[in-house]
Parts: C-alpha cells; structure tokens; sequence
C-alpha cells in the first residue's frame, strides 16, 4: 500500500480543513468501502481524515413526521435500534441484511449514502422515504441526491452529518442479494406515505432510482395483487456476469410484490 497521512479531526470546521489543505485527501468513517479500494489501488489518497471523532454524526432521534440518523452509525446499530423498529422497522430490517456481520458493525449510514454503490441498500430507502440528506454546508433531497453511478450531489470535500428519513404509514424493503457480497441483484424499497407512494429500485441499474408504473399503481391500492404481472422494462438495466438484463427486469417485479407483502 501507498504511504498516506493521517488525521483524526476533533470538529467538523477540523475536518473540512484536513480536506482543503492540498493533496487528494479522503474522509474514512466504516472504511469498508475505502480500504479495499486502496488495496487495489483504486484510490490513492495523500491524506485519510477520519471521521470517527467527530461528536454529534452518531444516533438516533425522533423529530415531528422524521426519522433522523446520524452519518457514523454502523448498520449494526440501525438493526438493533429500537427508535428505528418502532418507526421505521423495513429499515431496521434492511441494515440487517447488508453485507455480514464485520461489514455491519464497521460500515456507516454515511458512507454507503457518500459512495452511492449502485447495488447498496440504503440508497433505496432514503430515496422511497423522501430523505434529507444533511450536511455540514446544508442538505440535499433525495430527489436531486442520488445522479448515478458512485454519483451523488455532494461537493468535494462535503461531509454528510445525519439523515432524515420521512416516516411512512407503511414501509418495507425486500432484495435478492448476491450469494458472496450480499449487495442487491435488485432490491426494492416500498413506502405508503400520507401523500402517496414511493417505490426505489437499487441494484437493476446505474444507480437507484424510482418505479413510476409501480408507484402508480399502489397508489389505487395498497396490495400485491395490484403489482401482479409487473416489470421492469429492461432497455436500461445492467447485463454483468451475475444477471442479465432481463432476469433483473422481471426480478424487480417479484421483489416489488414480497416488499409490499411484508408492509
Ligand atoms: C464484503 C462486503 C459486503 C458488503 N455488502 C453490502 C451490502 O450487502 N449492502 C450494502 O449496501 N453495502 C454493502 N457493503 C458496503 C458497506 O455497507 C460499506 O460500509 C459502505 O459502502 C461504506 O460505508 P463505510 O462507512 O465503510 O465508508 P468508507 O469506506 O469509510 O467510505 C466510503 C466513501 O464514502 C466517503 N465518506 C464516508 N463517510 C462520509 C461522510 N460522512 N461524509 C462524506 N463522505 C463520506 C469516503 O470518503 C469514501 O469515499 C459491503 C462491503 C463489503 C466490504
């Protein structure tokens, strides 16, 4: 491995000037995303500023029709959090199926949201829950967050410091996961908000992004019969060694249905 600096920041004004200092530096909270992309050599950062002593980007807090989690809290403690199960519990079950168990107790909200993976999980979520993704320079809606593949709305150097997930009536998430990563073939992420439904595809494309015809037609009924037969159309869906195009089109559909199921 390159040699690299490194620094522990005690604030976020700490951090960002750790960034702005020169070089190519990278923020590392969980680093299972970072440190192989190292090892491969990927990315060769001259300065790794980790974030973990930062106060204030760790926990969870109920305000008003909002579901907050701070960026640092590893998807073991969204899993076990019980402000999340009471809720929010699809996304409680959710961090629960990321990845194994040294990937949940490492990896943070933060860092899957940053990178935008497009086969991670969270990103599903803060999309059909309408997040706010808050960082230290503002906040961004879900909406205009996620813009493709490892893509996403953040300036350089910007560091996510909670996230606003809207609580909806109904919500739930099901995926067909890679036998080995455990990352989404396809994942689908299904919310009966009070004014009307939200429906996010992970892992089927070049990064998540929303099911209209799916949305649409839930919004006429809540059920799994009211999604029978649905696809997706496969023209701009990802064929790798995995799945084809089409398996993933038809996929889609299938998780559809078991999500709304399971709301
Ligand atoms: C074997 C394996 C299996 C996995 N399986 C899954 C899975 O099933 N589903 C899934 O969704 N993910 C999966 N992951 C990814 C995992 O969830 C990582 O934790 C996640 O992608 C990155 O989070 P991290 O905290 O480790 O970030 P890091 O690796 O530390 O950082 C990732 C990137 O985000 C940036 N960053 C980190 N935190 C912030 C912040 N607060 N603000 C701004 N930038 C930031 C870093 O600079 C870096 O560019 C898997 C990873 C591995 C190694």
């Amino acid at each position: 491995m390159r040699e690299f600096a490194y620094a522990r920041p005690a604030s976020l004004a700490d951090a960002a000037a750790a960034f702005a200092a020169g070089g190519e530096a990278a923020f590392i909270a969980g680093g299972h995303t970072l440190l192989p992309a190292m090892k491969s050599r990927l990315r060769m950062p001259d300065t790794l500023i980790d974030l973990s002593a930062l106060s204030g980007l760790g926990g969870v807090t109920r305000e008003g029709d909002r579901l907050w989690i701070g960026a640092l809290t590893t998807h073991a403690a969204v899993a076990a959090d019980a402000t999340v199960h009471a809720a929010l519990p699809g996304l409680a079950r959710l961090a629960l199926q990321i990845g194994d168990p040294q990937v949940r107790n490492r990896g943070t909200l933060g860092g899957v949201l940053a990178n935008n993976d497009p086969a991670a999980d969270y990103p599903a979520a803060a999309l059909a829950l309408d997040a706010t993704i808050e960082t230290d320079r503002g906040a961004h809606a879900a909406d205009d967050y996620f813009q493709g593949m490892f893509t996403t709305a953040l300036a350089d150097g910007e560091i996510v410091t909670r996230v606003g997930f809207r609580i909806a009536a109904r919500a739930a998430y099901a995926k067909f996961r890679h036998p080995a990563s455990r990352y989404a073939l396809v994942g689908v992420f299904v919310a009966q908000h009070d004014d009307g439904v939200r429906v996010a595809v992970t892992g089927a494309g070049a990064g998540v992004f929303r099911w209209a015809e799916a949305e649409a037609a839930l919004a006429g009924e809540f059920s799994a019969a009211a999604v029978k037969g649905l696809v997706l159309d496969a023209a701009d869906l990802n064929s790798d060694i995995h799945a084809g195009a089409e398996y993933r089109a038809h996929l889609a559909g299938v998780m559809l249905a078991q999500a709304v199921g399971e709301a």
